[in-house]
């Protein structure tokens, strides 16, 4: 089985969601190159399949409607006790907590680190990725390729998914560590977000944080600026309308804004490595938790998303 297949049956239908997979797994170096929207072959494939394997939009999800946030052993409202990482994070710092527990226990982190208010994947194995969120897409999973030891991944449900995939896969199974979920409805382009944003008065070289909120995108820096999601919904990236994936449903812990107060991350966890790595930041004091019972908001968005790309009526 050859790349061709992954060519006809995903990348040619407009079902790629630039996750990097299929890069991360390829055994041979330079063969696949990866776009900002789509790999690309770019040498002689040697038809082993792994590509094929690899990709999580093979066979995307068919939507239940049960247990629509997926599984799920305990959440939390929690965040980082450490308050330099409390003041860079988006929410409550938790993936910036679970990052440092990474790199404690040597393992690497795959995750985004930060041109200005460009997203650039990088694995960092001696420092912290910058926290905060950056609402634009970029694939990550590429740089997998060739890693030896165990990486840690932090991105939105696209990577997590296709970070799954490796995980059940033996060529890739080792490369991966725990995976760490953020909640996504949508990510926008760079370039056309930013060009919008100036216009209503942002500057993206004196901004400092960018959030959604209640369906608003503020950029607070010399001066705040808000904007409707809906005057946005023209630079959005395409891959919502194909996406079933709002609550990171493959991650071993799913972290995001909504159903928590200000200032805390809400925390899934799926999984007992999930449940392992979260419990190990508790007991050591690096996060305060308040247990959640009920996600009302979460669920909402997660049943949307899943039934408008699955087009269930
Ligand atoms: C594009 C995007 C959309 C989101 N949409 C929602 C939403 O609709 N509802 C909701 O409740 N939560 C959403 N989140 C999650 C939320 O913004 C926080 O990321 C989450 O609550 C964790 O906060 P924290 O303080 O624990 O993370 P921090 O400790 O601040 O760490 C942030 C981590 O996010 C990573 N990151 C930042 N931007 C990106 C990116 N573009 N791609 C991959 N990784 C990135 C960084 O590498 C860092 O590791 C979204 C996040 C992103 C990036
Ligand atoms: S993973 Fe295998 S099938 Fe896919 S491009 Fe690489 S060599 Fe070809
Ligand atoms: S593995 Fe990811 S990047 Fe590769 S074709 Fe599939 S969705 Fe696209
Ligand atoms: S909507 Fe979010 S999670 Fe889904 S493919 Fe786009 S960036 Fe990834």
């Amino acid at each position: 089985m050859s790349f061709e297949y992954l060519q006809g049956e995903v990348i040619g239908k407009g079902q790629c969601v630039a996750c990097g997979a299929c890069v991360g797994i390829c055994p041979k170096k330079d063969m696949i190159e990866m776009g900002p929207d789509a790999p690309r072959l770019v040498d002689e494939c040697i038809e082993c399949g792994l590509c094929y394997k690899a990709c999580p939009r093979v066979t995307p999800w068919t939507w239940s409607g049960d247990a629509p946030l997926g599984p799920m052993l305990a959440a939390y409202a929690a965040r980082t006790t450490d308050l330099e990482l409390r003041g860079q994070a988006q929410d409550g710092g938790v993936a910036s907590a679970l990052a440092s527990l990474a790199l404690e226990r040597g393992a690497g982190v795959l995750a985004i680190d930060r041109d200005g208010w460009r997203a650039v994947p990088r694995r960092f194995t001696d420092r912290l990725p910058p926290g905060g969120s950056v609402f634009c897409h970029v694939p990550l999973l590429h740089l997998l390729f060739g890693t030896k030891e165990p990486t840690w991944v932090i991105g939105l449900p696209c990577h997590t998914r296709g970070a799954r995939t490796l995980a059940e896969l033996p060529a890739t199974r080792r490369r991966i560590g725990l995976i760490i979920g953020l909640l996504c409805s949508k990510t926008f382009d760079h370039d056309a977000m930013w060009a919008l944003l100036e216009e209503q008065g942002a500057e993206q070289e004196t901004a400092e944080r960018m959030a959604i909120t209640r369906g608003r995108m503020v950029v607070e820096g010399k001066s705040t600026v808000d904007v409707h999601v809906k005057e946005l919904a023209p630079v959005a990236r395409g891959c919502f309308k194909i996406c079933d994936d709002f609550a990171a449903r493959d991650a071993d812990i799913a972290l995001g804004g909504v159903d928590s107060p200000d200032g805390w991350t809400t925390v899934i966890v799926r999984t007992e490595a999930g449940k392992e790595a979260f419990d190990a930041l508790v007991s050591s004091g690096a996060v305060d938790v308040v247990p959640i019972t009920d996600l009302p908001i979460a669920t909402k968005l997660t049943t949307l998303k899943a039934k408008k790309a699955c087009n269930d009526p």
